[in-house]
């Protein structure tokens, strides 16, 4: 099973093109400053891999961008999902991780799940947010993130991305009684994101 606190079907503020996005629940790190609280600890949904293969199949996204919380969490489990979504279509894969790169490589030599899960991915945006280097730039959380081509497809698309980006955007989204922030925000829009999250508490 997949544990998961929020999917969408589409957006084009977290990769090139049209995106689902997967942001899974939990995560092994404490980044001081980190804005991901309920992915860390608020509520979440289990499926199997196959459901949510069935549904990243279900939208018109050409890619998937999966955050959270830490995929590498359920690395094996990710895996499996996207292994069952590119046996039917060739989409690409973004991934957030608090680890860095170097760290993975190691855990890949004795967990296969780490193993399985590098190899279906095609970006990775690696490293833990670090609040002094968070310069708002678009893309990544703070300056330190590596955004690392893993394997051809955005390596040339991903500069051109990245610098034609117009700074840092967000979108917020109701779904259902809940808000959701998409996409990595500002300083100022972090903070005006959480003036409404308080808002929201004191009204209920
Ligand atoms: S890795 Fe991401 S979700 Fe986890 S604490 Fe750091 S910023 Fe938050």
């Amino acid at each position: 099973m997949i544990r998961y606190s929020e999917k969408i079907d589409s957006t084009k503020l977290l990769g090139p093109g049209e995106r689902a996005v997967l942001w899974v629940h939990g995560c092994c790190f404490d980044c001081p400053g980190c804005i991901a609280w309920n992915f860390r600890y608020g509520t979440f949904r289990e499926e199997t891999a196959e459901k949510l293969a069935e549904w990243v199949l279900s939208t018109s996204a050409t890619g998937i961008t999966i955050s959270g919380g830490e995929p590498m969490l359920q690395a094996a489990e990710l895996a499996r999902m996207l292994e069952v979504v590119r046996e039917k279509m060739d989409i690409g894969v973004i991934v957030y991780t608090g680890y860095v790169y170097e760290t993975l490589l190691e855990k890949a030599g004795e967990e296969e799940g780490i193993r399985d899960f590098l190899r279906q991915i095609d970006l990775l945006i690696d490293g833990p947010y670090l609040e002094k280097q968070n310069n708002n730039e678009p893309f990544r959380g703070s300056f330190n993130q590596r955004i690392l081509p893993l394997t051809e497809r955005y390596k040339d698309l991903i500069e051109g991305y990245y610098h034609q980006s117009k700074g840092r955007q967000i979108e917020v989204r109701l779904q259902g009684d809940k808000t959701l922030m998409v996409g990595i925000p500002s300083k100022d829009q972090a903070a005006i994101w959480q003036r409404i999250k308080d808002l929201g508490s004191k009204q209920t």
